[in-house]
């Protein structure tokens, strides 16, 4: 929607070009214009939602969340930041998913730090991105580009999902329905058919968030409850404080 009302400036801009016969202004606002139709169109197939689904599906997410509230976790393993530092210990790969719960807790430099410690121990590590993770475009990549996290670590979506059957530990950092499997499993989840990461393929995932409430879709992630998932109930950036203590302890 905010790329859409970018363009829409853009659009005004020209329009005033044409106007008052100023070609710079009317270059520069075809620009903005076409520029943020084209990331629209981006980010809609990211979500695999049209344009008016977008525009007026906050409702629907109201309803999916109100609907949601009954539905129970019933076989939740939390766990604690000693046996992720443990896990972590272990682990000879290491897959970052970082979601909007970063960019809110502003864990992005506690999650550099963790990593550097990672690979000093001769672990590979990479940060699989969603293309809708956060609240805007890119939003990931700008908090980890801030946080000095090296550009080839960062993979797309589609280049790294066939990896995380090759991979030791996930670790979902403040991130939800980029990682819900409801997406390619339930046909009625108000996200089916959007692309997911599927992080539960990894051996084991460990999901950071401060409580098993559902994210901007509003609906349950059954991530939570799978065999292969641990529960890191805390704030993310205290979280992976507490984490980096216990590894540099071990
Ligand atoms: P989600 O919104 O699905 O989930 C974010 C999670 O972060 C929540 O479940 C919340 O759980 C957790 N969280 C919040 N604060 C903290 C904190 N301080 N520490 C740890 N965890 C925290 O995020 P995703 O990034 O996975 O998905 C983005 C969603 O936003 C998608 O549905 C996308 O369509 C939508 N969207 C994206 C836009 C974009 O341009 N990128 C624009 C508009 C919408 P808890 O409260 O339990 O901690």
């Amino acid at each position: 929607a905010i790329a859409l009302l970018n363009s829409y400036s853009g659009i005004a801009g020209m329009t005033t070009g044409f106007v008052l016969q100023n070609n710079l202004l009317i270059v520069a606002g075809s620009l903005v214009g076409a520029s943020g139709i084209i990331l629209t169109q981006i980010m809609c197939k990211a979500m695999n939602r049209s344009l008016a689904n977008v525009l007026f599906g906050g409702l629907q997410a109201q309803a999916a969340a109100a609907a949601g509230k009954d539905e129970g976790y019933t076989k939740v393993k939390s766990t604690s930041a000693e046996e992720v530092a443990a896990v972590l210990d272990a682990a000879t790969s290491v897959i970052f998913v970082p979601g909007y719960g970063m960019a809110v807790a502003q864990a992005q430099h506690k999650v550099r730090e963790l990593a550097t410690l990672l690979q000093k121990k001769g672990c590979n590590v990479r940060y699989a991105i969603h293309p809708v993770a956060g609240r805007m475009p890119g939003h990931m990549n700008i908090l980890l580009a801030e946080a000095d996290v090296p550009y080839e670590q960062l993979y797309e979506l589609d280049r790294i999902n066939d990896d995380f059957k090759n991979t030791a530990v996930v670790i979902v950092r403040g991130a939800n329905d980029g990682c819900n499997p409801a997406a390619t499993r339930d046909p009625a989840s108000p996200i089916a058919g959007m692309p997911v990461l599927a992080v539960w393929d990894a051996r084991t995932v460990i999901v950071v968030k401060r409580s098993l409430s559902a994210g901007y879709s509003g609906i349950k992630n059954e991530l939570f409850q799978m065999d292969n998932s641990l529960m890191l109930f805390a704030d993310a950036k205290k979280a992976l404080e507490d984490v980096i203590a216990e590894l540099k302890a071990l």
